[in-house]
């Protein structure tokens, strides 16, 4: 029975595939185990980046302990690499966020979204001769769907944080404009980082990177953020180039009322069609069913991957 969404959840929805969030979360085809195989090494180097750093701001969590449980044994490497990934994260970007003032945070939470969305239907109005399209409301729909997640931080402001970790494996990432912060650490100044200032950080958090606007929204919706109303959430991102350059940079930025109200609709309208089994008919792709070089772990179940590749025999 599928009984809530979470923001990770519904990007795969939104973005990628519905039928395989359907396959995953509908007929509960995997377990748990099943999941964990399909780690891999830049996923693992991720959690444990993420570990590392909610270690250094709450005692209580146990590094060691978390990096046992969540980082498979076969992709024990990766936590090397996120060790020397915190260490440079450790001497810029995160003091600098301490100045900022930590909240609280990484607390699991289930709301009920509740949204009125307002319908309005401009109807056209002939007045001497001429058109005019006044606005007039016509309705009220109520949605209500049910949102689970754990926001990773929040600032002492209220802001939520999360942490991307990116470009470790395959052929680096650069980071994105739109920082306000962003320190460098290559062979010249490894002890110290290279600060670079600001740049662009006017641009709005969907602007730079939509994935990051749709989770930073549904997580300030866990933690009661009215639906339009002024967003400010930030993102700490460490990426890797292909020349080995570590780049660390800090976001802060506002994320639309437009932008807020898209997402709105399509999450209840992604939660109502999940829960009445009326997902859009899946299309196998290479781009869809392969992500980070990983085939989608229900192809086994899916129609649509089956017949293309002859009940999985041939290459997508
Ligand atoms: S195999 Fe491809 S089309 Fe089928 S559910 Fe997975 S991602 Fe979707």
């Amino acid at each position: 029975m599928f009984n809530h969404l979470s923001p990770t959840t519904f990007l795969k929805f939104y973005k990628q595939c519905e039928h395989r969030v359907y396959l995953e979360k509908v007929r509960e085809v995997l377990s748990k185990e099943e999941y964990e195989k399909n780690q891999t090494m830049a996923m693992a180097c991720g959690s444990a980046f993420d570990i590392m750093v909610k270690g250094a701001l709450n005692r209580r969590i146990k590094v060691n302990e978390e990096l046992k449980e969540k980082i498979q044994e076969r992709n024990k490497a990766a936590i090397q690499l996120a060790k020397v990934l915190f260490e440079c994260y450790s001497l810029g970007s995160l003091k600098t966020l301490k100045e900022e003032g930590i909240g609280f945070g990484s607390i699991d939470q289930e709301i009920v979204l509740e949204w009125d969305e307002i319908l309005s239907n401009p109807p056209i109005q002939i007045s001497e001769g001429k058109m005019e399209i006044t606005s007039s409301t016509l309705g009220i729909k109520n949605h209500k769907s049910i949102l689970y997640g754990m926001p990773d931080l929040t600032l002492k402001t209220g802001e939520v944080l999360d942490w991307k970790c990116q470009g470790m494996f395959g052929r680096g990432k650069k980071p994105l404009r739109g920082y306000c912060r962003c320190y460098l650490y290559n062979k010249d100044n490894h002890m110290h980082g290279k600060d670079l200032g600001e740049n662009d950080s006017d641009l709005t958090m969907e602007e730079i990177q939509e994935d990051w606007a749709i989770q930073l929204y549904l997580y300030n919706r866990l933690l009661g953020h009215k639906v339009g109303e002024k967003l400010r959430a930030g993102i700490e991102n460490v990426c890797v180039d292909s020349d080995n350059t570590i780049c660390c940079a800090s976001y802060r930025n506002f994320i639309s009322r437009d932008f807020q109200i898209r997402i709105e609709r399509a999450f209840h309208d992604a939660f109502e069609r999940l829960s009445t089994n009326k997902t859009e008919q899946p299309c196998a792709t290479p781009y869809r069913c392969i992500t980070y070089g990983k085939l989608c772990p229900v192809w086994a179940f899916c129609d649509s991957y089956l017949g293309i590749t002859k009940g999985g025999k041939e290459k997508l």
